[in-house]
């Protein structure tokens, strides 16, 4: 194993149900540490970048409208295994199918109000983590 960092985002839902800081406590409690972090309210045009990938699928103009809908809190994390790790903490997808105690599971609405997203790839990651921050915004703490 070694040391990745992650983008992770708390989703409109987890700003509005105020999860915010067990969230973020959960991922500390787990070694996934923060290592940059800032709040955004993403236009259209973000939300439809961030998530290109999902151009084609029936529910992509719902999601981004979901995900511009208010502020979501931004954030790298680090840690071992971090890419893995981060999407064993916030579970399945859907929330009905998330293991208990994971993140979805304790706060998730929905398949689609599921309140964090994590990268599924060290590549991906990479991607990600520029998408919303540069260089000298990201701290090292390992
Ligand atoms: P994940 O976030 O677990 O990586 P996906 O990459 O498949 O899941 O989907 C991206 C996001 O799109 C999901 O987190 C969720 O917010 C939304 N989504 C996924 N599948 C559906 C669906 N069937 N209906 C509505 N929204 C969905
Ligand atoms: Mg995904």
């Amino acid at each position: 194993m070694a040391i990745q960092q992650t983008l992770s985002i708390i989703k409109p839902d987890g700003v509005e149900k105020n999860v915010i800081g067990k969230v973020v406590g959960r991922f500390e409690e787990e070694g996934l540490v923060p290592v940059a972090m800032r709040m955004v309210h993403l236009s259209q045009q973000e939300a439809e970048g961030f998530y290109a990938v999902h151009r084609e699928r029936p529910f992509f103009g719902e999601l981004v409208e979901f995900m511009t809908r208010g502020p979501v809190v931004v954030m790298v994390l680090e840690g071992e295994d971090a890419v893995a790790r981060n999407r064993e903490v916030m579970g399945a997808t859907n929330p009905a199918e998330a293991a208990e105690g994971t993140l979805r599971a304790l706060y998730a609405s929905g398949i689609e109000e599921n309140t964090v997203h994590g990268s599924d790839s060290e590549e991906n990651a990479a991607k990600e983590i520029k998408y919303f921050f540069s260089d000298v915004q990201v701290f090292s703490r390992s």
